[in-house]
């Protein structure tokens, strides 16, 4: 039986983890992205200071999959790292996700995990059908903590109201009665040893893959291909054909601070209300790094730029689903990833799309 030859469309979690699952079988495959490098998303790189900082903002890894978690330690030893938050609220810093802490000291008050409990259910509001993240807000912290912590923020981060995204975006977030203030609490919260880029130059290291950066994909390559994995964006495959799907952008602003070792006391400060970024992330709580100086990201969302965030509200799911009708009529071209599919995907979320989908192209070559 002749080799299968496949392409993959982007260096990203998607297109990696499924070129190393196919190459593994004894395809050959050719990676492609259009960026100078590996990662997609995910990518790091020591900044002209030495310190390793994310590119296209913070990412930390958290999952409760033990199957995702033992596939990417093939390619990474990890370290231990629980992401927190604070949001400043009146020029103070409170805890975020809402959790007991935020609540006493928010409203100067002293109360035990389940006076906490039962505050929330006093201030929250009765939603008989949550369809929205301003439903999920209001029902689980009530209108002041949405005002103060969510409202704000949702807008800039999206240019919508809380009231025109699907619930899913806030949901996101939990409410917490107890002390516990970590951003997550998913079973395993870990950040590459050595960082993304490395991890990922490990899993596309194979004689079975061949990765050509800066190359833009063309649809007349595909008759070269025994099949294609195209995890950019699906509109742009199908040439916009039913209009464009919104998608949400960021610019950064990265910035060293050579004379402070810490500039921050936890991995990222959120700002809902004040000043036109939404977050301020410092990456060596995230990676630990020892190093004289500290580097900073900001995030300023905006519409135009690179496409980051599928927007999930019903309307832009509907037309998702006329692409994704498409997409199922393709016969050997696959569709994965947050772009490919239009969905708000964390990373751990990517992987597990990208070893089912690998699973899918291999049963169907058997
Ligand atoms: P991508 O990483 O976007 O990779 C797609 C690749 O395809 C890109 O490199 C692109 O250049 C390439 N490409 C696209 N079109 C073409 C084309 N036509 N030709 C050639 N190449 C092409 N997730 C977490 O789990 N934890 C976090 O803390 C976290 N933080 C995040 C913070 C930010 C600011 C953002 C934007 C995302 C965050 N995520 C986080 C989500 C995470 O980035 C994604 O889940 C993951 O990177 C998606 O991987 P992907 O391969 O689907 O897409
Ligand atoms: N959110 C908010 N206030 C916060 C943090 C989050 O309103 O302090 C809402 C906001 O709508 C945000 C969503 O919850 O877009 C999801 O937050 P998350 O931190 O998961 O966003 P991401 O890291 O994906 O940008």
């Amino acid at each position: 039986m002749s080799v299968k030859k496949f392409l993959v469309v982007g260096a990203g979690f998607s297109g990696a983890v499924t070129a190393r699952q196919l190459a593994d079988a004894g395809f050959s495959v050719t990676v492609i992205d259009k960026r100078p490098h590996i990662a997609g998303n995910a990518y790091d790189h020591l900044d002209e200071h030495g310190v390793l900082v994310h590119k296209y903002g913070p990412h930390i890894f958290h999952t409760n999959s033990k199957r995702v978690f033992q596939w990417l330690s093939q390619f990474t030893d990890w370290r231990f790292y629980e992401h927190r938050v604070l949001a400043q609220v009146n020029q103070k810093l409170y805890p975020i996700p809402i959790n007991r802490t935020t609540i006493n000291e928010l409203y100067g008050l002293q109360l035990s995990e389940a006076e906490v409990e039962s505050y929330l259910k006093d201030v929250s509001i009765k939603v008989e059908k949550i369809s929205t993240s301003e439903d999920v807000v209001l029902s689980s912290v009530g209108t002041d903590l949405c005002e103060k912590f969510f409202r704000g923020y949702t807008r800039k981060q999206w240019g919508l109201d809380l009231s025109q995204l699907s619930a899913g975006v806030a949901a996101r977030i939990p409410t917490r009665s107890n002390s516990d203030d970590r951003y997550f609490s998913d079973e395993f919260q870990f950040m590459p040893a050595a960082g993304y880029s490395t991890m990922f130059a490990r899993m596309l290291e194979s004689s079975n893959i061949k990765v050509e950066l800066g190359k833009e994909f063309n649809k007349s390559d595909e008759q070269l291909f025994d099949g294609v994995v195209y995890t950019g964006p699906i509109d742009q495959y199908f040439d916009y054909c039913y209009g464009k799907l919104p998608y949400r952008s960021l610019s950064f602003k990265h910035q060293h601070h050579p004379e402070d070792d810490r500039v921050q006391q936890v991995g990222t400060i959120n700002f809902p209300n004040d000043y036109d970024y939404t977050r301020i992330t410092e990456f060596k709580h995230l990676t630990g790094q020892k190093i004289n100086g500290t580097s900073v990201v900001y995030e300023f969302p905006t519409d135009e730029g690179d496409p980051y965030y599928p927007i999930p509200r019903p309307e832009n799911n509907s037309l998702y689903d006329k692409y994704r009708d498409l997409a199922e009529s393709c016969k050997s071209t696959y569709f994965v990833g947050r772009l490919a599919q239009y969905k708000y995907y964390n990373m751990d979320q990517v992987v597990g799309a990208a070893l089912e989908l690998s699973s899918k192209i291999l049963a169907a070559n058997r």
